[in-house]
């Protein structure tokens, strides 16, 4: 179908698939096998400007917008899906900046994201505090011209590999949601540790490491937007993120469909390709659709985010929830298609069924999505009378 992207969204799609293809698809089955990281995409990736897509021109980015940045994920996803993060974890890190951030903070670290000298991440989960985001005890304590922080985040995708960390904290514990304050950390500030590194099943080429705050010493001045803001920074970030994991999804769906076809129609059984059954045909069709209707909501979505609306909540998780599931329904069904084989790591497509189980779970699983989802349902309603 034409989503009728622009020319500049066209030329940016063509060159994150050209990457995918050529730098990213050979490497991704090294990188699954060994967890590892590769700072070499990292790289290609900086060099061909895709961290500055959601950074302003006047920062050094090229000032487009979530729609772009689910292209990048959407292309990258295809390829490899945890690759994948190194981008688009780090423009969850620079959003926060880019919401609350005023204008010495933005000319102080914007420049570095857009180009790919540093990585950001975000860090708002805690052991004790997953879904229930409302119950971070990382606390921050002003003393003089700075805030102490004591606490530890996990799970924080591009821990380790980034230098700066936007981080959700209790600055007033009396006051609930209006007592938690967003901050820019570095690594390089007093009392900043890296803890365990997570050994995951899926999304084996990104980053995933436990971040601790160690009486970690941050200026005041890194405190984003007001003290009190930080529920509601944090809430806006998601909102504007979840397209990407969204695009992320698609990207690995799509990705396990076409490895289908090729294999479908190359395996041979009773004497034809296996692609010959109906049964297979009634599959690959229903895989192709689901794919179709999940990518027009992801980009509706998307261009819903980039048009500046304030209620954009709904369809940001809308579109998350639909996504994931769609390729978590995919890849299940892309691995029954390969067989046997399918199961074997000497293939690929085992490899999207464990990547894309992660895109139903973070940023909110999709239970909590749904939540989101039905509260705003429920609100207008009540609202109507
Ligand atoms: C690989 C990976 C990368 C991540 N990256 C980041 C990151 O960069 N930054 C960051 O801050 N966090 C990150 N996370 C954390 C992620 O967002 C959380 O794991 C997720 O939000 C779920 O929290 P939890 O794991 O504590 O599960 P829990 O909240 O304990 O949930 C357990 C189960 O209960 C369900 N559940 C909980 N409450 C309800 C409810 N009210 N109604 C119905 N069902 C409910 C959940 O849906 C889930 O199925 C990452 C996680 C992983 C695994």
């Amino acid at each position: 179908m034409d989503y009728f992207l622009t020319e500049d969204q066209i030329a940016l799609r063509d060159l994150v698939r050209k990457i995918a293809d050529e730098k990213v698809r050979p490497v991704a089955a090294e990188l699954d096998r060994e967890g590892k990281f590769s700072w070499d995409l990292v790289k290609v990736f900086a060099e061909s400007g895709l961290y500055g897509v959601v950074i302003p021109e006047e920062y050094g980015g090229t000032g487009q917008g979530v729609l772009e940045l689910a292209i990048v994920s959407e292309e990258l996803a295809k390829a490899c899906a945890g690759v994948t993060l190194a981008v688009a974890a780090s423009a969850l890190g620079a959003f926060p900046i880019l919401i609350s951030g005023n204008d010495e903070q933005r000319s102080r670290y914007l420049p570095d994201l857009a180009s790919g000298k540093y990585l950001a991440a975000f860090c708002l989960t805690e052991p004790e505090a997953g879904s229930d985001t409302a119950s971070i005890r990382t606390r921050a304590t002003r003393v003089g011209d700075e805030y102490v922080l004591n606490g530890n985040k996990i799970f924080i995708t591009n821990g380790g590999v980034a230098h700066i960390y936007t981080v959700i904290a209790v600055t007033d514990p009396k006051r609930g949601a209006r007592g938690v304050s967003a901050f820019i950390v570095q690594d390089d500030f007093p009392g900043f540790q890296l803890g365990k590194e997570e050994d995951k099943m899926g999304i084996r080429a990104s980053a995933t490491r436990e971040i601790i705050f160690d009486e970690c010493r941050v200026p005041a001045k890194n405190l984003l937007g007001r003290e009190g803001e930080g529920f509601r920074v944090m809430i806006q970030t998601l909102d504007k993120s979840r397209p990407g994991v969204a695009a992320q999804a698609l990207g690995i769906a799509q990705g396990a469909l076409d490895l289908a076809l090729d294999y479908t129609h190359k395996r041979v059984q009773f004497g034809r390709p296996i692609s010959g059954n109906q049964g297979i045909q009634f599959m690959l069709a229903d895989m192709a659709t689901q794919i179709e209707a999940a990518r027009a909501l992801v980009y509706a979505a998307a261009r819903f985010v980039d048009s500046g609306a304030k209620n954009i909540a709904r369809a940001s998780a809308m579109c998350k929830l639909m996504a994931s599931d769609v390729a978590m329904k995919v890849a299940t069904d892309a691995v029954q298609l390969f067989g046997g084989y399918g199961y074997m790591r000497d293939y690929p497509i085992e490899k999207y069924m464990r990547d894309a189980k992660i895109t139903q779970i973070y940023e909110g699983t999709n239970q909590i999505q749904r939540l989101v989802i039905a509260r705003t349902l429920i609100r207008e309603a009540a609202a109507r009378g």
